[in-house]
C-alpha cells in the first residue's frame, strides 16, 4: 500500500527542515508521494522537486493559503496550481504583504507583555522565507529566552485573539477556490474542524461550498480531528461528492504531534487529484 501524506511545511514558510531536508526525511519515513504545501508561496516547490528526483520518492506540489469565512481563519490547500498563474500568484503575495505589516504591531504588544523582540530577531528566524508568520515570532522569544518552545508561545499570548495576536489580510474562501481552480488546481479545505475555522464550516456551508464554488476535497484526517469528527466530516464528504484527503501538517520541530506520515491519504485519491490538476 503506498504512504502518501499531503500536507507538510519547510523553511519557505513555517517549517524547520529545508525542501530538501524534509523530502529526504520524508523517504526515511516510508513515505511513497508527499505534498509540500507551505503557506501562501511555491518557493520551496522547485528545490523540494529537484530532491525528490533524486531521492525517488514522488512529490505533489502544493500550497496552504490563509483564507477567512466571516473574519475567521480557514486555511485552503490547493494541490498541482501553475506556479506561474498571475492571479494567484499576485494574490498570494498580497496575503504575504499583510504577513510583514502585522510584525510592527505584533512586536509593539510584545513589549508591552515585557517580551522585547525586533523586526530584524524575526528575520533571523524565518531565514529566507517569503512567508512571515507567528511561529518566527516564537522562535525569536525562544532565542532571547523568554520562552521555551513555539507551544508555549501559542499556549500564551499568539494564538488567535491571544494578548500579541494581531489579525492580518486573507483571502474570502470562495475567491480562493476560484484562484486554485484558475491555475488548474484542486481545492481542498485544511483541517476543516480545527480549532478555529469549526465555527463557521458548518455543514451547510460546506454543501454551499461545494455545490455553488467547486470545492474537490476535505481534509479528514488531521490531528485536529478526533475520530468522532472525522467519521463526521468522511460522511459528510461522501454525502457530498468531496474527496477525502489527510496529512501530517509537518512543520519539522516546529510543532510535536505532526510527525511526517502520522496522516496519510488514500491512494485512489491522490491519483484522482494528481490527475485533475495540472
Ligand atoms: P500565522 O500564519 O502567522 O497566522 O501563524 C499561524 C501558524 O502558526 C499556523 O500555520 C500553525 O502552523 C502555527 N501554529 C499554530 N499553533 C501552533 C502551536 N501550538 N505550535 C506551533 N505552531 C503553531
Ligand atoms: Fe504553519
Ligand atoms: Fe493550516
Ligand atoms: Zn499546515
Amino acid at each position: 500500500m503506498m504512504r502518501i501524506d499531503l500536507h507538510t511545511h519547510s523553511r519557505a514558510s513555517d517549517g524547520t527542515d529545508t525542501p530538501e531536508a524534509l523530502v529526504k526525511r520524508a523517504k526515511a519515513a516510508a513515505l511513497d508521494v508527499v505534498a509540500l504545501t507551505d503557506h501562501d508561496t511555491f518557493d520551496g516547490l522547485a528545490a523540494a522537486h529537484a530532491a525528490a528526483i533524486r531521492v525517488g520518492i514522488g512529490l505533489l506540489p502544493g500550497v496552504e493559503i490563509s483564507a477567512q469565512l466571516d473574519g475567521v481563519s480557514v486555511h485552503l490547500l490547493g494541490y498541482g496550481c501553475d506556479t506561474a498563474n498571475l492571479r494567484l500568484g499576485g494574490e498570494l503575495r498580497k496575503i504575504r504583504t499583510g504577513r510583514e505589516r502585522r510584525m510592527p504591531t505584533m512586536l509593539a504588544k510584545l513589549e508591552e507583555l515585557g517580551m522585547p523582540v525586533t523586526l530584524a530577531d524575526v528575520h533571523a528566524q524565518s531565514g529566507g522565507s517569503p512567508s512571515v508568520g507567528r511561529p518566527h515570532v516564537a522562535d525569536a522569544l525562544v532565542a532571547k529566552g523568554y520562552i521555551a518552545s513555539r507551544e508555549e508561545a501559542f499556549a500564551g499570548f499568539l494564538d488567535d485573539g491571544g494578548a500579541a495576536f494581531v489579525p492580518r489580510y486573507s483571502v474570502e474562501v470562495v475567491r480562493g477556490i476560484r484562484l486554485i481552480h484558475g491555475a488548474g488546481g484542486v481545492a481542498v479545505i485544511a483541517h476543516p474542524w480545527g480549532r478555529v475555522s469549526r465555527a463557521v464550516l458548518t455543514p451547510d456551508v460546506l454543501a454551499r461550498l461545494r455545490n455553488d464554488h467547486g470545492l474537490d476535497g476535505l481534509e479528514v484526517d488531521h490531528g485536529d480531528h478526533d475520530q468522532a469528527d472525522r467519521a463526521q466530516l468522511r460522511a459528510l464528504a461522501k454525502q457530498l461528492g468531496l474527496l477525502v484527503t489527510g496529512g501530517s501538517d509537518y512543520h519539522g520541530d516546529g510543532k510535536t504531534g505532526h510527525d511526517l506520515g502520522s496522516e496519510t491519504t488514500a491512494p485512489g485519491i491522490w491519483a484522482k487529484i494528481a490527475d485533475r490538476s495540472g
